[in-house]
Formats: structure tokens, C-alpha cells, sequence
């Protein structure tokens, strides 16, 4: 029996981040106030609690700044991925996305690994993972 994966819920404050997503595109908050980039989407800057922000593109570019290699999913959905790495990535604005990394061997991530945006379809979703800059 194949149990789907679930996936993202968009709701009206996150909705732009999955849509852009949809094309092929990174967006973040910044606040039109200090300049702060952010995620995940909030209704306020969490720099300066301005409540004008813009959502803006990112270039996709970061690094691993921390990641576990899961064996045992949380999910059953997954069972057959395993091992995968789960990570989170510092983009180079700055905001820490809790992603994927994909495209090389979950043995082979590394704290600093440089990593690209990948966009990757997931049922009506497109989620966002990241992988090696030469892949
Ligand atoms: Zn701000």
C-alpha cells in the first residue's frame, strides 16, 4: 500500500511563498521599513515589528548551517526515501529555510556545504529543496 505524502498547506500570509514556488521561484520577506529579510512569512518584521513588508526574490543561494540524516521518518509517506538528509540552509540573505538537500549522497552533506535553490514538484505543490552548487 502507498500512503501519499503530504504537503505544504498554504494559507493566505504564505500563499505568495508556495505560488512563486510554483514557477520556479524563491521569495522572502523584507521589511520596507529596516531592510530585514525573513522567513518564514510573518505578519511583522521581526527586526523591527514593521508591518510593511514586501515579498521579495532571493537569489536561492546558501549554505548547510546544520542537518541530520534521517534513517526512521516521521511520516510513513517516507519510508521508502530514506536515508535523506534534512537540513536547515542560511540563504545568503540571511533567513534559514528548513529544507532538503538533495542531488548527492546524504553521507556527503557537510556544515558549509554551498548549496542552489531546487524546485521539485510535489502533487498540486512545488516544495523547495537545495542541493550542490556543481549539480
Ligand atoms: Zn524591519
Amino acid at each position: 500500500m502507498t500512503i501519499a505524502k503530504p504537503g505544504p498547506t498554504p494559507v493566505p500570509l504564505t500563499e505568495p511563498f508556495w505560488a512563486a514556488a510554483r514557477r520556479g521561484e524563491l521569495l522572502l520577506q523584507r521589511c520596507r521599513s529596516c531592510g530585514h529579510h525573513q522567513h518564514y512569512p510573518r505578519m511583522l518584521c521581526t527586526r523591527c515589528w514593521c508591518r510593511e513588508l514586501d515579498w521579495v526574490p532571493s537569489a536561492g543561494k546558501g549554505r548547510v548551517w546544520t542537518f541530520t540524516v534521517v534513517h526512521r521518518p516521521g511520516h510513513p509517506a517516507w519510508s521508502d526515501d530514506v536515508p535523506y538528509a534534512l537540513a536547515i540552509v542560511e540563504l545568503d540573505e540571511g533567513p534559514r529555510l528548513l529544507t532538503n538537500v538533495v542531488g548527492l549522497d546524504p553521507a556527503d552533506v557537510t556544515v558549509g556545504l554551498p548549496v542552489v535553490a531546487r524546485f521539485t514538484e510535489h502533487g498540486d505543490s512545488t516544495i523547495v529543496q537545495f542541493g550542490p552548487e556543481y549539480s
